[in-house]
């Protein structure tokens, strides 16, 4: 299917690696040119120079820290005009509740709620103007199901959550879009840093843990990254303008609900 995006430009935030590096190759694989941020230069640029390879769009990296002022001014600053905006930043450290201050729990609000709220405020009334706007937010399928460790990004992200179903409302007469994808579990980095920590604490080796989580999926395997970027570029599609507000739990069926 034709996603009717070619010749769009998208800001993908945290894309070096992981399911932003996914968003942004589906995304240049539909024709959209793109400016990618990560921290880290020398994998902001390979990534960038993979995709122009791969799909022969423009890239243009920005070495950037999406969850402070300067990062994001200078993502504008490279793409003042996006179409497509995918919000994405790393987690909130893992643990117990009980020790979690109030340093900790504002910086997740600012790391994984307020960075994407500034983007989206800042590039919505351009998208309204051109009558053509997709925004998605990766948050997490704890969202939707608390996990007992990540109550830092079970919280930020419901303020999100909650921020978007509004905003959504606002703006969908001008053709402008937002939607929340929730990952479950993703075969990227940090999802295997997390197997290593987990096994760690049971005293099993890694593969063990591996095997545990996968047979705790129903789809019996950990998601595909390139799975979440292919879905990301459908939501930001044209046929996709009737969707918004809306929160795509991907997670190979291990929500146990109807709904
Ligand atoms: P990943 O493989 O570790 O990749 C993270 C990417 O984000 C890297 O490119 C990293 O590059 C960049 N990044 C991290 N912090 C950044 C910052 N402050 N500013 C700019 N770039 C930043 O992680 P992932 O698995 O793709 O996870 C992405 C998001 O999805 C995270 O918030 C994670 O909690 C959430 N999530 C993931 C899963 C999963 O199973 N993978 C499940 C649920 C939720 P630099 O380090 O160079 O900046």
């Amino acid at each position: 299917m034709d996603l009717g995006i070619a010749g769009r430009h998208a800001i993908v935030c945290a894309a070096s690696k992981g399911l932003g590096r996914a968003c942004a190759t589906a995304l240049a694989r539909e024709g959209v040119s793109l400016t990618i941020s990560a921290r880290t230069k020398a994998d902001i640029e390979a990534t960038a120079e993979e995709i122009r390879a791969a799909h022969g769009v423009a890239v243009t990296a920005v070495v950037a820290d999406v969850t402070t002022p300067e990062g994001r001014a200078a993502i504008l600053a490279a793409s003042p005009r996006a179409d497509i905006l995918v919000n994405n930043a790393g987690g909130p450290p893992r643990g117990d509740f009980r020790s979690f201050a109030a340093e900790q729990w504002l910086a997740a609000v600012n790391d994984n709620m307020v960075a994407a709220i500034e983007l989206i405020r800042v590039l919505i009334d351009g998208m309204i103007e051109r009558r053509f706007g997709r925004i998605v937010n990766i948050t997490s399928s704890a969202v939707k199901s608390p996990v007992a460790d990540l109550s830092l990004s079970t919280a930020a992200r419901l303020g999100l959550t909650g921020y978007t179903a509004g905003v959504a409302r606002q703006v969908a007469q001008h053709n402008v879009t937002i939607n929340n994808i929730l990952p479950g579990w993703f075969d990227t980095d940090r999802f295997r840093s997390g197997v290593t920590s987990r096994a760690k604490a049971t005293g099993i080796a890694f593969e063990e843990q591996l095997a545990r989580q996968q047979a705790a999926v129903p789809a019996g395997r950990i998601g595909d990254p390139a799975e979440l970027g292919d879905a990301c570029a459908w939501l930001c599609s044209r046929q996709a303008g009737y969707i918004t507000g809306q929160n795509l739990l991907l997670d190979g069926g291990q929500f146990p609900g109807t709904f």
